[in-house]
């Protein structure tokens, strides 16, 4: 199946403000006819309300667009995200008064009112998900996009997978990465030397020893770009840094999304990624870095796994702005993605897609439609004239 995207560029061909994104987010917004879509409904859009300082969110100007349409076409919205997101929100632009519409947090104050959804996956046995979520008629997944530590980039589908669930899953879907052993005692006879000198090998504070079992290792994969500087020091066979670690997590990411997407009839959904201040690690972290790709644009789709398919193949075809990357990153793989040079090898952000698309989620497969294509500039055929 071949999926539609519908996509906004940033650039502009005129000074005028029907070229710019939240222009085109309406265009985009009329193609995907959300406002025949939600009558009467109640609209959760879930979006990332960030904390702390951050301010390369989703401004509310876009998110503005969105809560109107809905209303003009009779719907009744509401934003909604994880606690610690929505308390202070307001200090980041996110209020009724803003956004035409309340801000909630998406399972309540305490994460007490969510639905639990049965499917062992590794160390994960259920899946909460969100009370306003689940209670809600149709879905706005409105998500920002950036580079992310643990699966390299974030956008619709990151959106959904933690931000759908109580803290509690979300603890459990970060702590499936360290489901299968990378960590072999047995090869490692004397780990009260051997593990500080691992340690000390990592430049990024990935290796730790594990406080509650000593003599045992603790990976960080958010902080691991896959070097291997510490397997060069570490004896023989005690170590792996290995694929199935890493991929835990999409893996997990996919089975999240399934599972909220369940809770929508068909065609109740729509996604959208805006991606501008791409910023090198998600939004949770409370601040905004400078953006290490080009801004690209907005795209929508009904389509979880199109919308996230053209938004990767649209960024991959930018460089890695490398004088932006902060100090306390490295570079050191220059293959793929421009997600996966800045994140590491194993933190394909395509395996994301893949995932999802096995999961059933929607196709990797799509046509990408301009909503608003660049003129052509006519510049004079006259021969070059200097300006001065
Ligand atoms: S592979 Fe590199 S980043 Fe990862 S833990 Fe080892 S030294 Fe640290």
């Amino acid at each position: 199946m071949i999926s539609k995207v519908y996509f906004g560029t940033a650039r502009q061909a005129l000074l005028e403000a029907k070229e710019t994104l939240p222009a085109k987010l309406d265009l985009i917004l009329e193609q995907l006819h959300l406002r025949e879509r939600v009558k009467d409904a109640r609209v959760v859009i879930k979006m990332h309300t960030a904390n702390n300082i951050g301010y390369s969110t989703i401004h509310p100007v876009f998110v503005r667009k969105v809560v109107q349409a809905i209303k003009d076409g009779g719907g009744k919205p509401f934003v909604a995200d994880v606690p610690w997101d929505t308390a202070g929100a307001e200090t980041r632009g996110y209020s009724a008064e803003s956004l035409g519409c309340p801000v909630y947090p998406a399972a309540g104050p305490d994460e007490k009112y969510y639905y639990e959804h049965k499917r062992p996956y590794k160390n994960i046995q259920s899946w909460r998900v969100a009370g306003l979520i689940q209670d809600a008629d149709f879905l706005v997944n409105f998500a920002h996009v950036k580079g992310h530590p643990s699966n390299g980039f974030g956008a619709a589908i990151k959106n959904l997978a933690l931000g759908c669930m109580t803290g509690e899953t979300r603890s459990q879907m970060h702590d499936s990465m360290h489901f299968d052993q990378y960590w072999f005692p047995a090869a490692c006879p004397d780990p009260a030397s051997a593990i500080p000198q691992i340690a000390a090998a990592c430049p990024f504070e990935a290796v730790v020893e594990d406080k509650r079992v000593p003599g045992t290792m603790h990976l960080h994969m958010e902080q691991c770009n896959q070097c291997g500087r510490c397997l060069k020091v570490a004896p023989s066979g005690s170590l792996k840094i290995d694929p199935v670690n890493f991929h835990s997590f999409m893996e997990a990411c996919a089975i999240s999304v399934s599972e909220t997407m369940s809770t929508f009839q068909p065609g109740k959904a729509i996604h959208l990624n805006l991606a501008t201040q791409i910023t090198p690690v998600c939004d949770c972290f409370g601040f905004t870095g400078m953006s290490i790709l080009p801004d690209v644009g907005i795209f929508g789709s009904d389509d979880i796994v199109a919308v996230e398919q053209a938004t990767l193949d649209a960024l991959a075809q930018s460089s890695l702005i490398e004088e932006n990357i902060p100090l306390a990153m490295e570079v050191h793989f220059h293959q793929g993605h421009p997600f996966r040079q800045l994140h590491g090898p194993l933190k394909d952000p395509y395996l994301t897609t893949e995932y999802a698309e096995k999961y059933g989620l929607g196709s990797r497969e799509y046509e990408l439609v301009d909503v608003f294509p660049l003129k052509k500039m006519e510049r004079s055929a006259l021969p070059y004239t200097s300006a001065n």
